[in-house]
């Protein structure tokens, strides 16, 4: 029998317990950093498979860390889930399934080296909360994902794109302090942090005109004041500063840091810059393994693989893209068309009997994918080549 035909013999008998996975978590959403009843159905899935799980991996509570050893040494192949839902709409983002595919490419593989009796490590781990507080980078400042030889993952959508970019994020708070004083009776007593929080915004804006077309910096005003006749004391705004490479975000992070800086020495006021949420990188695709993955697509049955959509969102996954080599790719759960992220109407079509086909074939090319990468060291060696040289000059 060929290693495509065992790899669907091993699909198809897990395909019952992976759709009622994907459904179980779908129909219990749970918010990111509280996901315990999908951490747990996915744990007890691998364990039953005869994975060694490390719950509260990295110290994060709804985190985990799956791993399989066979016999022999091998390169480390990992698969990325997610399971976090949003709140109103359950799982609009569809990661109830982008899980259940991960967990299951992770059971096929570890089940075709355990038939072949090839050495390698297969891997799963659980993502948390990638809508809110990111948890991939926090894994991946622990160093969760050093080791990784090549890490997969796709992402619901209304058709297969290959795996794209994203920018990368940097939330920056700013802390205004003045002094209150009477606005009429005594204004020369204070120092006005309002005034200090607009200069922030004016010379954002005047900094604008020189950022490099893919720069994207917004914020709010979080508290401006309390009443118009007292000079405020306090004001505080959050804005996120977006690019799509690591050594551009630094700098322009520094920029927008002296806006700051700037805005309160003119008036004398004080500021305090803090992080107000996880810091995430650019994306960066492995094209070779994403020439790997969508080659296996193709080969078990999906028609077409698109060219990645141009994003100028931000994900957690760019993290593990710049510490181990990393494809994120999109698969279709619509058979009607396009249906917008983050709607109800999203949600339905990531519990369909359409979606659950789309995710055996996604399981199926991430098994074959994986073997492939562990049987063929100048792959897996051009893989790695490309990573080396996208450190280089990220
Ligand atoms: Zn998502």
């Amino acid at each position: 029998m060929s290693t495509f035909e065992v790899i669907k013999q091993y699909a198809d008998a897990l395909e019952p317990e992976l759709k009622a996975l994907s459904i179980a978590i779908h129909d219990h959403p749970e918010l990111g950093e509280q996901e315990v009843f999908a951490c747990q159905q996915h744990c007890a899935l691998l364990e039953k498979y005869g994975f060694q799980v490390e719950k509260n991996f990295t110290g994060l509570p709804t985190a985990f860390k799956a791993t399989y050893r066979s016999a022999k040494p091998g390169p480390t192949i990992a698969f990325l889930a997610e399971y976090d839902a949003l709140p109103g709409i359950g799982h609009g983002c569809g990661h109830s399934i982008l899980g259940a595919v991960s967990t299951g490419a992770g059971i096929v593989a570890k089940q075709l080296l355990e038939q072949t009796g090839i050495g390698g490590v297969i891997e799963v781990y659980g993502t948390p909360a990638e809508e809110t507080n990111g948890n991939k980078a926090l894994m991946a400042d622990a160093g969760a994902f050093d080791q990784v030889d090549a890490a997969m993952m796709t992402h619901p959508s209304d058709n297969y794109y290959r795996s794209g970019s994203s920018l990368g994020i940097v939330p920056l708070r700013f802390e205004f302090f003045g002094k209150t004083a009477h606005a009429a009776a005594c204004p020369e007593m204070g120092i006005n942090a309002l005034h200090a929080v607009i200069s922030l915004f004016n010379n954002i804006s005047a900094l604008r005109e020189h950022f490099q077309p893919d720069a994207r910096v917004h914020g709010v005003i979080k508290d401006g004041g309390k009443a118009a006749n007292v000079v405020p004391d306090y004001t505080m705004a959050e804005f996120y500063v977006r690019a799509d490479k690591k050594s551009y975000l630094e700098k322009l992070v520094g920029q927008v840091k002296n806006c700051a800086e700037a805005a309160a020495l003119s008036n004398g006021a004080k500021v305090k810059i803090s992080n107000f949420e996880a810091c995430y990188d650019n994306m960066i695709t492995n094209e070779a393994l994403s020439d790997l993955f969508t080659e296996k697509l193709l080969e078990v049955g999906v028609p077409q693989v698109l060219d990645a959509r141009p994003s100028k969102g931000s994900t957690d996954a760019g993290n593990v893209s710049q510490r181990c080599p990393m494809i994120h790719g999109h698969f279709s759960i619509s058979d009607h068309g396009s249906v917008p992220g983050h709607t109800v109407e999203f949600a339905a079509c990531a519990a369909s009997d359409y979606a659950h086909q789309q995710m055996m074939l996604n399981v199926r090319a991430f098994a074959m994918s994986a073997y492939e990468l562990i049987t063929k060291p100048e792959l897996l060696q051009k893989v790695k080549d490309e990573f080396k040289h996208a450190m280089e000059n990220r």
